[in-house]
């Protein structure tokens, strides 16, 4: 009897907690209307979204979330006003650190899978804010150059949900202070929002403005290069669909419009040193980027940040990111970045990123050498060797798992869909060559890339190549394996019947991804660098021609992500005869 009081009781709660299902709602489609006042810093927004079902059960009551210095002002469904209450709802997906949650009571209820289409008012304002980074200890003036949205008169910039949610998402809460809790909420809701249609109408009416303005909301917005008269409003339309990786971010302007297609370049006053830096580098990068991925489609467009300390930001072909610098070689790595999402469209983030973020080092390789090329490839080390070792503290809590990380051909987190792609492109590149890579991206086309084949990058490269790739893509890609983790084992010297010397190499991989490592033989008439395939778990042995005693090995240039460096030297101290 007690057991099934007991029971009764969690099947009370299990059904409050279904009332109170924040994400079993996914909005499949927006359609909105919004109105720019940045003397007050507002923004008014009508439109209309849909709402699908995407839980097991039906569901009556939708808890939708836009930001806390938002109100919501009308919900309706097929024409009538609905029942919502609005509250507060902490949750750190939002730079204020709070949302505007309307608990809305549907007229019916939603059986999974279906859908309800609600028309929505809300509005409010959106000035600067870092509560969400202050609250957690960092300092105000380092805070507000990562969160520099906001809606001003002088000048507007606003990211969307991650950043601002200045449209309705449906999330459970997250928190900075409590490990991945944001990220895990907004990779999430990314995820479940890719195949969404988003359609943005902006406008800004006509008024008092003294001078002329340009709004923007994305490379391919129509109307985004038009500027605002004295007078006359202005309106751009901007649509995704899908989604995909997008964060939907609009900005408003005096921007000086340097556009050359397929470049959209808007800088600010002042900062037109910076800006040639990106004009100058449209040429080389764009030849760079035809030669290795086709010629570029879309327009992209590069907009200025007022604030010349501001983080960067990349939104599908939209790169917001200070001209203040004057960095050319930034810029040209940006531009490569860019114009490789121009000329390869693809819906898999780890390919559209990933290759993007490859082509940054590669172009870096042209103009600097393979180290130069490491060293880009080496930014996104951090990042991603700490998720990769989160992923492995996990792992070793549920015995059995060999990692609880993600899949990168599947991820919606950033650190696996650009850094770690970046790396696994690199080492794709070294393993099947450039000429076979590139004829292999060549043939790539994103609608052909869908679920209906899993293996079709890897059946590219395997038919370019003419290798096995098997094993790397179910370490690397079609599985979270985390890293290899490679030393040498031993080294043996002889003497060949010519008299020449040789050594034999055992390579071991200590980790439960394969790779195809890089090693550096230094003896006393120079240096022999060969590679040599690890795989997991496992040793490899080979042989090096060298001219003088061998000395030193050096295992891996920096291509190969590995979990453990300090192994990698390998010092020879048996006498040479
Ligand atoms: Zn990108």
């Amino acid at each position: 009897m007690k057991f099934l009081c007991v029971l009764c009781v969690l099947c009370s709660f299990a059904s409050a907690a279904r009332a109170l299902e924040r994400e079993a709602f996914t909005i499949t489609k927006y359609d909105l209307a919004i109105t720019l006042e940045p003397e007050q810093q507002r923004l008014g927004a009508r439109g209309k979204i849909t709402l699908r079902n995407d839980s097991a059960h039906p569901q009556k009551i939708a808890a939708l979330q836009i930001s806390a210095s938002l109100d919501w002002r009308s919900i309706r469904v097929d024409g009538k006003p609905v029942q919502f209450v609005s509250q507060p709802y902490i949750s750190d997906i939002d730079h204020t650190g709070a949302l505007s949650e309307a608990i809305v009571t549907l007229p019916a209820e939603i059986q999974p899978k279906e859908s309800v289409e609600l028309e929505i008012g809300y509005e409010g304002v959106i000035p600067l804010d870092a509560t969400r980074l202050t609250r957690v200890g960092v300092p105000e003036e380092i805070a507000k150059h990562t969160s520099w949205d906001q809606i001003g008169s002088s000048f507007t910039a606003v990211r969307g949900a991650g950043y601002v949610a200045w449209y309705p998402i449906t999330t459970e809460s997250a928190d900075f202070s409590e490990g991945n809790s944001l990220f895990e909420v907004a990779d999430r809701w990314k995820a479940r929002e890719a195949e969404s249609a988003f359609k943005l109408a902006l406008s800004l009416p006509g008024g008092s403005r003294e001078a002329t303005q340009t709004l923007l909301c994305g490379a391919e917005a129509r109307g985004s290069s038009g500027q605002a008269g004295k007078d006359r409003g202005i309106q751009v339309e901007c649509g995704w669909s899908p989604l995909g990786t997008v964060t939907p971010t609009f900005a408003l302007a005096e921007y000086v419009d340097e556009s050359k297609a397929p470049l959209k370049l808007f800088s600010l006053r002042g900062h037109e040193t910076g800006a040639s830096k990106y004009s100058n580098a449209l040429e080389p990068a764009t030849k760079f980027v035809s030669g290795w991925f086709g010629p570029p489609v879309a327009p992209i467009a590069i907009a200025d940040l007022a604030d010349p300390n501001s983080a960067p930001f990349e939104s599908g072909t939209l790169l917001m990111a200070s001209m203040a610098a004057e960095d050319s070689k930034l810029a040209g790595i940006n531009l490569v970045h860019e114009l490789v999402h121009s000329a390869l469209p693809s819906s898999r983030p780890w390919v559209y990123e990933g290759l993007a973020h490859f082509a940054e080092a590669l172009y870096r390789q042209e103009q600097g050498g393979r180290q130069a090329a490491l060293d880009v490839l080496g930014l996104h080390r951090a990042a991603f060797l700490d998720a990769e070792k989160e992923a492995a503290a996990a792992a070793q809590k549920n015995a059995g798992e060999k990692s609880a990380g993600q899949p990168l051909s599947s991820t919606f987190d950033e650190t696996y869909y650009r850094s770690k792609a970046a790396y696994v492109w690199w080492m794709l590149r070294d393993m099947a060559g450039d000429d076979a890579l590139k004829q292999a991206i060549h043939k790539y086309r994103s609608e052909d890339d869908t679920d209906k084949n899993p293996k079709y990058v890897e059946q590219l490269i395997e038919a370019a190549a003419k290798r096995d790739l098997g094993w790397f893509f179910d370490d690397w890609v079609y599985r979270d394996r985390g890293l290899p983790d490679v030393h040498v084992q031993s080294v043996h010297p002889w003497q060949t019947e010519k008299g020449s010397q040789m050594i034999t190499v055992t390579l071991e991989n200590l980790g439960n991804a394969g790779a195809e490592v890089p090693f550096t033989v230094i003896c006393e008439g120079g240096e022999v660098t060969t590679r040599i395939e690890v795989r997991a778990k496992s040793t490899a042995t080979t042989r090096v021609e060298v001219r003088g005693a061998a000395r030193e090995i050096v295992v891996n240039d920096g291509s190969v992500p590995e979990s453990d460096v300090t192994n990698n030297v390998f010092q020879i101290s048996a006498p040479q005869k």
